[in-house]
C-alpha cells in the first residue's frame, strides 16, 4: 500500500488519538471551570476508534499516542489499548503510548505495561500541592505522584511534561529538574499555547519563552544539544553534570513544521492535519456510512492531501495571533 505522504513530501507516521474530551481536572490553560462536554453519542465508540486507528496503521502510521481530555477516564479504555496492542504484536506499530495527567495511573500502569506500553508522558507543572490545586483546579498532587510511582514500578519510562508558566513555576525550574533527575524521569517544558477561549490577556502574561528558561538552566549547567528528533516541535539537550535529558517544546519561538510527521484525531472522528489550523476532515461520516475500509482509507488520503505547511501562531507585543478557539482537550494535546 502507498504510504501517506502530504503535499510537502512529509510522510505521516504518527497519529495522536483523543479518546475523550472529558477530564477529571480543569487546568486553567486548557479548560474553563465549567466545561460543557460533548454528548456521548457524538463520541466514537471504542470499536470505531479501533477501526479508524487500524486504517491509519495500514496506511503507514507507526506510532500511536492516546490522549484526550484525560484518556484514562474513558470507560473501557483498556479494551482500546488491548485492541491496539495487536498491531504491536505484528510489528506494524512500533510504539503505543499515552499522555495522561497521571491521576488514574495507580490503577492502570501495570495493565498498560502488560499490554506492551513502554513509555508514558505525564503532565505535571508543579511539585507544590497548593499550586497544583490552583493550576488544575480539581487535581490532587499526591494522587498524581502515586500514579507516577506506580508507572515507574510497572517498568514504564516516564516523561514529565510541564507547561512553562511565567510567575507560576519559574521558581520551580531547578526543583522540577532535580526531582526528575532523582526519579530517573525525562523532563520536557512546553510553551503555553494560545488555545481555548478567554485567553488573550492571560496567555500573554503567562508566556515564558523557553529560550529564557534554557538560558536560566545554562547559568547552572553545561548543556549539549542532542540530534534526537521526533518529527514534532520538541528539541532536546543533555545536562552534562547529570546526564539528564531535557526537552523544549516550542511551537511559538521556533517553527518546526517542515518536519511535521503527525496528525490528530478527535474523539468525534475529526482529523486535524495541523494543531494550529482550523481545517479538519470529518472521518466519522465515512466511518459510519459504510463498513468498506477502502472508503475510509480514501477519506484519510484525501485529508492528508490537505495538510497545511504549518501553523500561524505568533505572540507579538500587540497580542496573540493565530490563536485557535477550540480547546486542547478537544484536539488532543
Ligand atoms: N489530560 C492529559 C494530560 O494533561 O496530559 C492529556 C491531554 S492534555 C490536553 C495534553 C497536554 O496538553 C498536557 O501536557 C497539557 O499540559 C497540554 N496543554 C493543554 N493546554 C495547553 C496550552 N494552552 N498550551 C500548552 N500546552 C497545553
Ligand atoms: Fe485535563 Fe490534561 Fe486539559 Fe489538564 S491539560 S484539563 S489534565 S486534559
Amino acid at each position: 500500500m502507498e504510504p501517506l505522504v502530504d503535499p510537502f513530501a512529509r510522510a505521516i507516521s504518527y497519529l495522536r488519538v483523543s479518546v475523550t474530551d472529558r477530564c477529571d481536572f480543569r487546568c486553567t490553560y486548557c479548560m474553563s471551570e465549567h466545561m460543557t462536554f460533548l454528548p456521548k453519542a457524538d463520541l466514537l465508540s471504542l470499536e470505531e476508534l479501533d477501526r479508524l486507528a487500524s486504517a491509519f496503521i495500514r496506511l503507514g502510521v507507526q506510532k500511536l499516542r492516546v490522549t484526550g481530555g484525560e484518556p484514562l477516564v474513558r470507560k473501557g479504555i483498556l479494551t482500546f489499548f488491548q485492541a491496539m496492542s495487536r498491531h504491536l504484536a505484528t510489528g506494524a506499530l512500533k510504539e503505543l503510548t499515552l499522555t495522561t495527567n497521571g491521576s488514574q495511573l495507580a490503577k492502570f500502569a501495570a495493565p498498560l505495561a502488560d499490554l506492551g506500553i513502554r513509555r508514558v508522558n505525564v503532565s505535571l507543572d508543579t511539585l507544590d500541592p497548593a499550586k497544583f490545586a490552583e493550576i488544575t483546579r480539581w487535581g490532587r498532587l499526591a494522587q498524581v505522584l502515586d500514579g507516577i510511582a506506580a508507572a515507574k514500578a510497572a517498568g514504564l519510562k516516564v516523561k514529565i511534561n510541564a507547561v512553562a508558566l511565567k510567575g507560576f513555576n519559574e521558581d520551580e525550574l531547578f526543583s522540577l529538574l532535580d526531582w526528575c533527575a532523582a526519579q530517573g524521569h525525562d523532563l520536557t517544558f512546553i510553551e503555553v499555547m494560545p488555545m481555548g477561549e478567554d485567553m488573550t490577556a492571560g496567555r500573554l502574561d503567562q508566556y515564558w519563552p523557553l529560550k529564557d528558561l534554557r538560558a536560566r538552566v545554562a547559568e547552572r549547567h553545561a548543556l549539549t544539544d542532542l540530534a534526537e528528533r521526533t518529527g514534532g516541535p520538541a528539541r532536546y539537550v543533555r545536562i552534562e553534570e547529570t546526564g539528564q535529558k531535557l526537552g523544549f517544546i516550542t511551537p511559538l519561538t521556533h517553527n518546526f513544521c517542515e518536519s511535521c510527521n503527525r496528525v490528530r484525531l478527535t474523539c468525534t472522528g475529526q482529523l486535524y492535519m495541523c494543531l494550529g489550523q482550523e481545517d479538519m476532515a470529518d472521518l466519522r461520516a465515512p466511518l459510519r456510512a459504510t463498513t468498506d475500509d477502502a472508503v475510509l482509507e480514501r477519506a484519510i488520503r484525501a485529508a492528508i492531501a490537505r495538510k497545511p505547511k504549518g501553523h500561524d501562531f505568533d505572540y507579538s507585543r500587540q497580542g496573540v495571533a493565530g490563536q485557535i478557539t477550540r480547546h486542547m482537550s478537544h484536539t488532543g494535546g
